[in-house]
């Protein structure tokens, strides 16, 4: 059978697309592969048709148990022999997988490295087992220089020496320079072909907004362009996920918070909630969304600076699995920026590590105060060459003017100078801006030169120029002294006037019109042009029904995409049907018919009231 028509005829997709059929051949021949496309790319069928044409069973790694089970069932509603082998499977389960595994029953089997690699497992995979493949998923787990290492990961070395004939594909949608390097190393692959097809994720609007009351900033954006749809809401502290999701549900939304401190219970309902159900907020800590394949979360919002780029990237990635339009916002303020340097500084790493982190950190910023596109910014950190203004990203819809800010630094670096180094942004803005207040007439303050020197600037103006001069490396926090500003080797140059500055001009009057523009663009691409929102919601709700009958989450059954275009083409026959991306034969032959009927309905109801 062609590769096209199995395409087609299991996964209800027309075409593939750039590199998978390329890596696909590669891989049914027989040869290795080192796979790094973004998330939503369609990494899986990479791994998952070459398993259905080589001979035996493919043994897929992954480290998530929510990311293998959702797999595997999204392959049986597919009408693929696939299945999982974890600790959450009874005895008896995991003893008829076995049995379908030895009787060469399955096409995939997903499997924990930690099963994998447990006492014996190998041995009776080679003693019994016909292995296809190899897939080692989220491969990135493998190094130490990347930010999700897992130590079980490393003895995946072993596979190379045991199984030298049986191809492998490493997959992973997250890797610099060094990570790859390490990964290529640490799996024994460096023989293997690399396909790269670049990380941008084009479907994905990136906007980083400077933080003052993140509340309101946050239920402002989910009232315009969020509204019950599902998303993440990403915070550092376990405390602040639960006063946020709680202050969400008052505010009439449906928020639920996720954190490691959470009763297990509790945990896994919320989880399973947000899968399962429509239009749920998930407030939580960076602990949730590994192994969360959700294809239609409409937004990422962080309500802190994340680490690095690369935890920014995988944690927006998250939003728009399934090429829809899709926001990651950031909200971020001098405070983050403080908390992670600290944080980093008082870290148990060593010296070295801490050097890493603390650039890594840098970059993020960079990313964050640039002035330039933001997608040009984050691909270029992944080596990436994107030169034109992508026209999704708040910096492209609203260009940021820059401001020659050389003077107001002068003036916010003398009130650091002049106050012996020691004091906090907050105590420093009161100086520039002239109050009075108890602990500046009890330090003196209004004495100094440079009281009240900063009226032209509003104490938010202020914040600004602090948190960039921080940014910028011209101050720095000193940890051992309550978080005082102090100097660094770059900031008497700014302050004797011999370096310019200039700096973003932090979009506060225009940010209703920057909404406006976002709004507009966002409409543009949203918009379910010429389909039915009602037939839309209709679909919406069966498929709710059948997901709930068969105890999987909706999307397995159909992807929103598939009903856009269902309610975009309203197919009347099965082999209308049929050509809709995303349905195949087996689901074809499951919901079909159902599915025709509801058009036909429509249709005749839309003719009748016409
Ligand atoms: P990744 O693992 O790279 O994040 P997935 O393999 O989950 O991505 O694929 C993302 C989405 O794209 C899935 O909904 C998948 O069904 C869809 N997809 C993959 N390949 C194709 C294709 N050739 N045509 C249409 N949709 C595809
Ligand atoms: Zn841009």
């Amino acid at each position: 059978m062609d590769l096209s028509s199995l395409l087609k005829s299991t996964f209800g997709y027309s075409s593939f697309r750039p590199p998978q059929q390329e890596i696909i051949e590669h891989v049914i021949s027989g040869k290795s592969a080192f796979v790094l496309m973004p998330t939503g790319g369609g990494k899986s069928l990479c791994y998952q048709i070459p398993a259905l044409v080589r001979q035996g069973t493919a043994i897929v790694v992954s480290p998530l148990l929510a990311l293998m089970r959702d797999q595997v069932q999204a392959l049986c509603q597919n009408g693929v022999r696939a299945a999982e082998l974890n600790s959450s499977l009874s005895l008896d389960q995991r003893k008829k997988v076995l049995h379908s595994l030895f009787s060469d029953q399955l096409d995939l089997l997903y499997v924990s490295p930690e099963r994998l690699l447990s006492e014996g497992f190998l041995d009776l995979l080679s003693e019994k087992v016909n292995v296809a493949l190899f897939a080692i998923d989220e491969a990135h787990c493998v190094s130490q220089w990347g930010h999700d290492f897992r130590p079980e990961y490393l003895k995946l070395s072993a596979l190379r020496e045991r199984f030298s004939s049986v191809p492998l594909i490493a997959l992973t949608a997250t890797a610099d320079n060094p990570t790859r390097r390490e990964i290529v190393e640490k799996l024994g692959i460096k023989d293997a072909a690399t396909f790269c097809n670049g990380f941008d994720r084009p479907n994905i609007s990136y906007r980083i907004v400077p933080k003052n009351s993140v509340k309101k900033q946050i239920t402002d954006f989910i009232s315009s362009e969020g509204k019950s749809e599902a998303g993440i809401i990403y915070c550092l502290s376990r405390a602040t996920t639960e006063q946020l999701a709680e202050y969400l549900c008052d505010q009439g939304f449906k928020a639920l918070p996720y954190h490691a401190g959470l009763p297990p219970r509790i945990r896994e309902r919320n989880q399973k909630r947000f899968i399962e159900e429509e239009g749920i907020i998930i407030v939580a800590t960076i602990a949730f969304g590994m192994g969360i394949d959700k294809p239609n979360v409409r937004f990422v919002i962080h309500a802190n600076l994340p680490k690095n780029v690369e935890s920014y990237y995988q944690e927006t990635g998250r939003a728009g699995r399934d090429g829809l339009p899709a926001a990651a916002v950031l909200f971020y303020g001098l405070s983050d920026l403080v908390r992670l340097h600290r944080m980093i500084d008082e870290g148990e790493a060593d010296e070295n590590r801490k050097r890493i982190e603390r650039l890594k950190l840098s970059s993020l910023v960079g990313l964050a105060e640039t002035t330039r596109c933001r997608r040009q910014v984050l691909l270029e950190y992944f080596g990436e060459d994107y030169q034109i203004a992508c026209m999704n990203c708040d910096t492209c819809l609203l260009p940021v003017e820059e401001w020659d800010a050389s003077e107001a630094a002068q003036k916010a670096l003398s009130a650091v100078y002049r106050t012996g180094q020691r004091f906090g942004q907050k105590h420093l803005i009161d100086i520039l801006c002239g109050k009075v207040t108890e602990k500046i007439t009890s330090f003196g303050h209004d004495n100094i030169p440079t009281f009240g020197v900063g009226s032209e600037l509003s104490e938010k103006q202020w914040s600004s120029v602090f948190r960039q001069l921080v940014a910028g490396g011209f101050l720095r926090t000193d940890f051992e002294n309550f978080g005082g500003l102090k100097f660094t080797p770059l900031s008497r140059e700014v302050l004797q006037g011999k370096k310019p500055i200039f700096l973003r001009k932090d979009p506060a009057l225009s940010a209703q019109k920057k909404q406006t523009r976002i709004e507009k663009k966002k409409k543009n691409i949203l918009s379910m042009e010429g389909s039915s929102e009602e037939l839309f919601q209709l679909l919406r709700s069966r498929r709710l029904e059948l997901a709930k009958e068969f105890g999987v989450p909706p999307y397995v059954i159909f992807h929103d995409k598939t009903l856009v275009e269902i309610a975009t083409k309203l197919p009347t026959s099965l082999s209308e049907l049929a050509d809709i991306q995303g349905i195949g034969e087996s689901k074809l032959e499951r919901y079909g018919q159902e599915i025709v009927s509801i058009v036909k309905d429509f249709k005749l109801l839309a003719t009748l009231s016409s």
